[in-house]
């Protein structure tokens, strides 16, 4: 049963004796009640707040009961009204027309009390069946637009899902297609050295197949000089650096020595943070030949151009240079300045007798005992054939005589064996002297050659100073 003005109920009738009484009846059954004497007055009260129960008339002063129903059903919430007409039309005919027109129950005027609460009565279930079903109907109209909504949102999830996975899959085909086309290797290394991907180049460079990468670190696949040093480039990485360009040489798959130029950069995941390193490896090999090919070439250009390939001393053009410059110290500084010349004895003879191979072993092994002999400023030189020169700066011709003697008592005692059968010494004669002040360096040469040629008049091994 309806509580306490829970349910409201309008009675639109133009009598007002009639209007009473219906009111009183319906509030004793709990109603709210509003009155209306007119369709207008009705139609205002029923947009103010719309009844669960409407008593009405048919013929009304303003308009026709039946179409003021007929609006009423066909209003918001028209369907779970309960109308109750009471009219004096009231023949089956009439009935059958008010019922078409929404009406639910009928009475015939007079009302019957207990006729009236009969029809009360069976009203009273319909309300709480409408009431009931309206609750139902907005539930359920409920779930449909939650339903709804969920479906926009599922939708939406699946195109973005749908559209990741598009974006997931082109980036996928990029990276692929960066890794086979790129020059070189490429390595990603996670932060425990595991490698996580590779490209063919690297698996070429490394000399492994691919199913043998499975678990293992890149410093047992491509283990260089860095690995496990503070130099590796993932520990560098991993304390800050951002790139790290590394040069490498290592044994190649068949064994022959080869260059990689390494750039290892940071490999990042989506949000930023340090996932590992991505290494790109490019053989220099060539490169670095070339290189060292081009280097080596200089020096020995230079070298070439300063130093006697034989005795490993300086050339003659080297002493040109040298004499002059030390002449020009002597003068400003007033110290002294000596010069050796030797000569090898008796050369010709062993060029003749042992070849001129055997002559040449016996230039560079003086070429040795001069060098093994002087101090560092002294300047050794091959003057031409089997004639040398060294320059003894701040040297007096007294000291310059003990430089002479050491070589030539080394070299005496220097034993060549020209065949398996023989041995042999050789000697030789030099001519020393000192600097004069003023004089060239030309003049210093020639007096020293006459010195030599002293020494070999007067029998060779032996110095001759003057
Ligand atoms: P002396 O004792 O008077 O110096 O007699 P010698 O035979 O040593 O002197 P000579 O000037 O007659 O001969 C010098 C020889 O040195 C002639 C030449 O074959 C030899 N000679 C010059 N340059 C070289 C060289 O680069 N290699 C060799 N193996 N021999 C050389
Ligand atoms: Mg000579
Ligand atoms: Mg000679």
């Amino acid at each position: 049963m309806p509580g306490k003005a829970e349910f409201s109920a309008l009675i639109v009738e133009e009598d007002q004796a009639a209007c009473d009484l219906l009111q009183r009846i319906v509030e004793a059954r709990g109603y709210a009640a509003v009155v209306c004497t007119t369709a207008a007055s009705a139609m205002e009260a029923f947009a103010a707040g719309y009844p669960h129960l409407i008593l009405m008339d048919w013929l009304l002063p303003d308009m026709d009961g039946l179409e003021l129903s007929r609006m009423f059903r066909t209003s918001g919430r028209g369907k779970y009204l309960t109308i109750l007409m009471i009219s004096g039309k009231d023949s089956p005919e009439d009935i059958a027309t008010a019922i078409a027109a929404g009406v639910n129950y009928f009475m015939a005027k007079p009302v019957e009390r207990k006729v009236l609460d009969i029809w009360l009565s069976a009203s009273s279930k319909h309300v709480q069946d409408c009431l009931q079903r309206e609750a139902d109907d907005l539930a359920l109209a409920k779930t449909k637009e939650d339903l709804e909504e969920n479906n926009l949102q599922l939708e939406a999830a699946l195109g973005r899902a749908n559209a990741m996975a598009m974006e997931a899959e082109q980036a996928y085909i990029e990276i692929n297609q960066i890794f086979k086309t790129v020059a070189g290797g490429i390595i990603l290394v996670d932060k425990h050295c595991s490698i996580l991907r590779c490209n063919d180049a690297f698996l070429k460079m490394a000399g492994v197949k691919r199913e043998k990468l499975h678990d293992r670190k890149c410093y047992e696949i491509f283990h260089s000089c860095l690995c496990n040093t503070e130099e590796c480039p993932l520990q560098r990485i991993r304390k800050g650096e951002k790139r790290i360009e590394s040069e490498i040489e290592k044994e190649g798959p068949g064994g022959k020595i080869v260059y990689y130029s390494m750039i290892s950069t940071p490999f990042k995941g989506p949000s930023g943070d340090l996932l590992g390193v991505v290494e790109h490896i490019t053989d220099i090999t060539e490169r670095v030949k070339a290189e060292k090919a081009l280097a080596e070439s200089e020096h020995r250009y230079k070298e070439l151009s300063l130093v006697d390939e034989l005795t490993r001393l300086f050339n003659k053009r080297y002493f040109n240079t040298q004499l002059q410059l030390e002449v020009e110290r002597a003068n400003r500084h007033g110290q002294p300045l000596s010069l050796l010349l030797l000569d090898i004895d008796n050369f010709k003879h062993h060029n003749d007798t042992y070849g001129h191979a055997d002559g040449d072993r016996v230039l560079a092994r003086l070429g040795q005992v001069i060098a093994e002999s002087l101090r560092v400023n002294d300047v050794p030189c091959r003057y031409g054939g089997e004639e040398f020169t060294i320059i003894l700066p701040v040297t007096s011709g007294e000291q310059a005589t003990v430089v002479a003697e050491r070589i030539r008592a080394r070299f005496a005692g220097e034993v060549f064996q020209p065949t398996p059968q023989e041995t042999v010494r050789k000697t030789i004669s030099i001519g020393v002297t000192q600097y004069q002040a003023g004089e060239s360096g030309q003049s210093l040469v020639e007096r020293a050659d006459q010195n030599m040629y002293e020494a070999k008049q007067s029998g060779k091994n032996r110095y001759v100073l003057k």
